[in-house]
């Protein structure tokens, strides 16, 4: 059994819980470096970037963050791929760069600010098809030779993988299908 950590300083954070607890594993919502310290792997998840960052800094939590990111392995959905990407647009600071990716915020438009589509990935298992849940989703504009693409929605990629960092457009807690999350848990 695994302690999953999830950031919970503002978001998305109580639908992530559920879903590790529904795999059987241990789920941590952090809000300090003690909690991050108790923790295999970590989810940051959707919610609003800004609010996040400047909570971060509010809350002393960069440096242990930074430190942590580049340890173990991390999920960023929605919101959490801003802060783990190299460049995204509109930030109060600067993101955490663990996936060699340049993003642009609420790049899908207000008429269209939230959709659901199914898109094919690359499971470890062989090609399968998961709900992708878009809510004023990020695009990804530039991926760097070290991330793999593991998912696009037409010509973008919405779920990417360089090393032990994942990260997803979209908001894989907001459906039933464990699928990423086990991915996840079980990743590097
Ligand atoms: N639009 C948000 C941002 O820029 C992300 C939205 C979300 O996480 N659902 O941070």
């Amino acid at each position: 059994m695994a302690r999953i950590g999830v950031l919970a300083l503002q978001g998305d954070f109580e639908k992530h819980q559920q879903a590790i607890e529904v795999l059987g594993h241990d789920a941590v919502l952090v809000k300090t470096a003690e909690a991050l310290s108790q923790c295999d792997r970590l989810i940051i998840p959707g919610g609003e970037s800004t609010t996040m960052l400047k909570l971060i800094d509010r809350m002393n939590l960069r440096n242990i963050l930074a430190d942590y990111v580049q340890r173990h392995p991390v999920f960023g959905t929605c919101a959490g791929i801003i802060l783990l990407a190299r460049e995204a647009n509109a930030l109060p600071a600067s993101p955490f760069a663990m996936l060699d990716i340049r993003v642009e915020r609420n790049a899908y438009g207000r008429q269209i600010d939230s959709f659901i589509d199914t898109v094919p990935w690359e499971a470890p298992e062989g090609q399968r098809e998961l709900e992708a849940v878009f809510i004023r989703a990020p695009r990804i504009l530039e991926t760097g030779p070290s991330v793999r693409v593991l998912a696009q929605h037409g010509n973008d990629p919405v779920l990417v993988q360089q090393k032990h960092t994942l990260g997803a457009t979209f908001h894989p807690e907001l459906t039933d299908d464990r699928q990423l999350h086990r991915y996840f848990i079980e990743m590097v």
